[in-house]
């Protein structure tokens, strides 16, 4: 995620207030903090609005429902909070996150003190897609550091928990690259350290389902309907490495990523960067966007 510095000021919406975010603040005993007792959204809103807010609504209530957190906002509240974050915010498009914590209580980990989350939503510009990864693709490796395991912490719950997530990261940044993927504990591919793998081979678009370990990726969803729609092959198949290695192109996708097109993995150079189905795919994404945000409110 490239959030530029300084202008337009980030904004906090915080339990109903918006402030500038260096404003904002958080109670130490949080459970949020002190545990990363909490799920959160990362949504893009473009031409003022959000994309596929209800889609988030809807996967944010379902993490909060599988961690026993109630919401202290119903899905009318937050989305009305969405839209005033967005009003306020200096320009149309940008990227939000959303983060309800267990809220405050004693130290000790049983929640059940905790009376009321906190609910917060920054919004922050971001550089729109970056002409030059897209041009060019990103150097991407496999991380040593594993995603954690379904029967550990379910992978479709969007937890404040992302430490490994973090490790994979660093692991890519020492290896010069740009970003790391992370298998799961039998070896499969899973995911990026923040977006969802595809690849194509053999003319079929394939990504890891859900059940091997990665998040319920709303771009991932929207990707596999584009496909679709474009007659390109898609489905849900368990990745080794070594297809990724074999692969005739593979991209990243993510709500932060958007789309993009991976140049080399673990030193392995891919046969297209950007390929065919990444071409479509994005001119595809692009125009859904204008399709499903047509009018600028601001
Ligand atoms: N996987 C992980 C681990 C992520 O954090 C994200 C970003 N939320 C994604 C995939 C992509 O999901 P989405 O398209 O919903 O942003």
């Amino acid at each position: 995620m490239d959030c530029n510095k300084g202008a337009p000021e980030s904004l906090c919406w915080l339990n109903g207030e918006i402030m500038p975010v260096t404003q904002a603040r958080i109670p130490v005993l949080d459970h949020g903090l002190l545990y990363g007792d909490g799920v959160f959204e990362g949504i893009r809103f473009y031409r003022g609005r959000a994309f596929r807010l209800q889609e988030h609504l809807h996967r944010l209530s379902d993490s909060a429902a599988a961690i026993g957190l109630p919401l202290p906002l119903d899905q009318e509240a937050l989305a009305a909070a969405v839209a005033d974050l967005i009003e306020a915010f200096a320009v149309p498009e940008g990227y939000l996150r959303l983060v309800v914590t267990r809220g405050e209580g004693p130290l000790g980990l049983d929640p059940t003190p905790c009376k009321r989350g906190n609910v917060f939503i920054i919004a922050a510009q971001m550089a729109l897609v970056d002409a030059e990864k897209c041009r060019r693709g990103i150097r991407v490796i496999i991380a040593a550091t594993r995603r954690l395991p379904v029967d550990g912490l379910d992978p479709r719950i969007k937890s404040l928990n992302y430490l490994n997530h973090i490790l994979a990261r660093m692991e890519a940044g020492n290896a010069g690259a740009q970003e790391a993927i992370l298998l799961n504990a039998r070896g499969h591919v899973c995911e990026g350290s923040a977006d969802n793998v595809f690849i194509v081979r053999n003319g079929a678009l394939l990504t890891p389902p859900v059940s091997d370990g990665v998040l319920d990726g709303i771009t991932r969803r929207v990707i596999i309907e584009l496909a679709a729609q474009a007659g390109i092959v898609c489905r849900e198949q368990t990745l080794a490495p070594y297809d990724l290695y074999t692969a005739d192109e593979c991209f990243l996708t993510g709500t932060g990523a958007e789309l993009i097109p991976v140049r080399e993995i673990d030193g392995r150079l891919l046969k297209q960067c950007p390929g065919s189905a990444y071409t479509c795919l994005q001119q595809q994404f692009h125009a859904l966007i204008r399709k499903d945000l047509g009018s600028t409110n601001q």
